[in-house]
């Protein structure tokens, strides 16, 4: 018997009617799937078939938070958003901080769940578990920073928590995320389903209490985390997540001017020492984090002076090196633009950079562009061609519908996109580190490093691994997926999990604490669980071993220059990582799940297959 952490309830919301109503979970759901993304998933697999597309009716929109979120610990800020996405066609899972899983557990609901579609604009307001569908069609257009200002004035409540989208994913741009408070569900287009629903925003307000096992207990272990996380994550706090621009691009695998090359020449004028000492504003920290890893930056001089915005190491490198972009300021004001307009920051950098490339090799020109000369290291480009990307104007229309969208009207033009599954990645080259291409081509949402494994550490920076070497890649990328399936499951952030002794061999005091039961020694088990439910999901919707095939650019192309020069991951070399990770999982390896590691897991029990 749980005796906290868990709620046990989930609201279901349908937007069409407007029935609202609230269904319990079986404890024994818990016990398997944990909470947040495992959740999430269960509830997709059996209410969002193969054949919805994404902007059907049918498709439904699932948030779920963990037993942690919201609780008294370091960072319980994380939960899930799970539906079918714009820019794949397929299942996509999202996690966030915000305080919006924080108010759901506040009150009284584990998770979410959206289906049907509004006839007219509508925001959602709900406190304390009563719902009101509220006009709003003053707030169409607004940026998302602007209508988050109002929406909270609205409801006079400046702590509510806001979820909102902006323009780009009201025109249905496939890239557009979705904003929650200060943070994100940034990848897969997850926007333009909200606003497929006329969706506007969602504003919460719970002042409940979470209840918990033992509360002394998890303020005991709040209180030994803090030094923990200040001693161990110095960087973090210094530098945020850019502290990675320079060692990532020093080893050769910084993602340059469309995936061409891996080494750019401009880094240290987008690095960390860059954003500190000449544009760094300040830390921005999620709540109840003491990392505060968010640096916000801030442009003091030059043309995009007065431009503000939280960067990370993902946009700057996208924005920046993929884009040929060695202007922080540019950076910074295209980093906002993205944030307020409402588009995800990797996926468009990723495709401004193809139509960079495009450009350049003459198969667009400024006809197609609406006059901007759309070549790599133009900034002032680079800012005009996100804003014709939200508003779909000219070819930035094509581009606004991500690599399978482009890849459908001009297949002559598949040498030059990177992606997978229609997901572009993240700013790591895969040549450069393999195990970094088994992550983007086994992970369950596309070319993504954290749903798909963050190999950095153990292959660039533990000397655990050799980079270039083929053997031992699959158990590897294997294990860190269920290690961030099961955390992502939790509600806390992956930062700060070492603390609470969420690692490689997770510890049950934190669980106890929070739930009553220690759920040892199964975490690893769970997050395994979760990983091969969402691969049935996939499999379901027609993805199998092809479906995990890397970009010709990484197949095909040796690195032309820099520090690994020559360096190429061949079909053959990837396919023999992908064989020992189908090995590792139990899966065929034609990348269908077996009906015995369905089994094993126990998975009929608490999904309805
Ligand atoms: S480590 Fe960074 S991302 Fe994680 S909760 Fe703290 S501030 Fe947020």
């Amino acid at each position: 018997m749980f005796n906290g952490g868990y709620l046990g309830k989930i609201l279901r919301v349908n937007l069409g009617t407007k029935e609202i109503s609230t269904e319990t979970i079986e404890e024994k759901i818990y016990h398997k799937l944990l909470g947040g993304r495992g959740l999430a998933a269960k509830y997709y697999y059996e209410e969002v078939g193969a054949d919805v597309k994404p902007f059907d009716e049918a498709n439904k929109i699932f948030m779920f938070a963990g037993p942690l979120t919201g609780l008294t610990l370091p960072a319980p800020t994380k939960y899930q958003l799970c539906t079918k996405a714009p820019e794949t066609g397929h299942y996509l899972c999202s996690n966030s901080s915000g305080k919006m899983g924080i108010m759901l557990k506040k009150m009284g609901y584990d998770g979410l769940i959206l289906e049907g579609k509004c006839n007219d604009w509508t925001y959602l307001h709900i406190k304390d578990g009563k719902i009101e569908f509220k006009d709003a069609s003053a707030h169409v257009g607004k940026m998302t920073n602007v209508a988050m200002d109002d929406l909270k004035e609205e409801v006079g409540n400046k702590k509510a928590s806001v979820l909102t989208i902006g323009p780009a994913a009201e025109n249905l741009v496939k890239i557009s995320y979705v904003c929650v408070d200060t943070r994100a569900f940034g990848r897969g287009g997850a926007g333009a389903v909200f606003a497929s629903k006329k969706i506007k925003a969602i504003v919460t307000e719970g002042t409940g209490a979470i209840p918990a096992s033992e509360p002394d207990k998890l303020l005991e272990i709040r209180k030994k985390a803090f030094p923990i996380l200040r001693e161990t994550r110095p960087n973090h706090t210094k530098y945020g997540t850019s502290q990675y621009i320079s060692v990532i691009n020093e080893l050769g695998c910084m993602p340059t001017r469309n995936f061409q090359t891996t080494y750019f020449e401009g880094g240290d004028k987008v690095d960390h020492l860059t954003l500190h000492n000449k544009y760094l504003k300040g830390n921005v920290a999620c709540t109840q984090c003491p990392v505060a890893c968010g640096t916000m930056a801030k442009v003091y001089e030059g043309k995009y002076k007065g431009a503000e915005a939280r960067t990370e190491y993902e946009s700057i490198g996208l924005l920046g090196p993929n884009c040929g972009v060695d202007d922080f300021g540019a950076i910074v004001a295209a980093n906002q633009l993205c944030d307020e307009i409402g588009l995800d920051t990797m996926s468009s950098a990723n495709i401004i950079a193809f139509g960079m490339e495009l450009f350049e090799k003459g198969l667009i020109t400024k006809e197609d562009t609406c006059g901007i000369e759309l070549k790599f290291g133009n900034g002032d480009a680079l800012i005009e061609g996100l804003k014709k990307i939200a508003s779909r104007e000219g070819i930035f229309d094509l581009l606004a519908d991500g690599s399978l969208g482009v890849l459908e009207k001009h297949p002559e033009w598949k040498p030059y996109l990177v992606h997978v599954k229609g997901m572009s990645p993240a700013a790591y080259d895969s040549r450069g580190f393999y195990g970094n291409g088994l992550t983007y081509g086994t992970s369950s949402r596309g070319a993504c490093h954290n749903v798909g494994g963050w190999t950095i550490r153990a292959e660039l920076q533990s000397g655990q691994f050799d980079r270039f070497a083929l053997e031992g890649k699959g158990e590897l990328v294997k294990e860190i997926q269920d290690n961030r399936a099961y955390v992502d499951s939790l509600g806390i952030c992956t930062v700060v999990r070492g603390s609470m002794e969420f690692s490689a061999s997770p510890k049950g005091d934190t669980m106890k604490a929070a739930t009553g039961y220690d759920f040892m020694p199964e975490l690893l088990e769970i997050g395994s669980r979760i990983y091969t439910l969402e691969r049935l999901i996939l499999n379901r919707e027609g993805l199998k071993r092809a479906g995990d095939m890397l970009p010709d650019r990484f197949l095909k192309e040796a690195v032309p220059s820099g520090p690994i020069k020559g360096q190429i991951l061949t079909e053959e070399m990837y396919n023999q990582m992908l064989d020992d990770y189908y090995d590792a999982r139990g899966w065929g390896r034609d990348g269908v799940v077996k009906q015995e590691t369905v089994d094993d897991f126990g998975l009929a029990e608490v999904v309805n297959l």
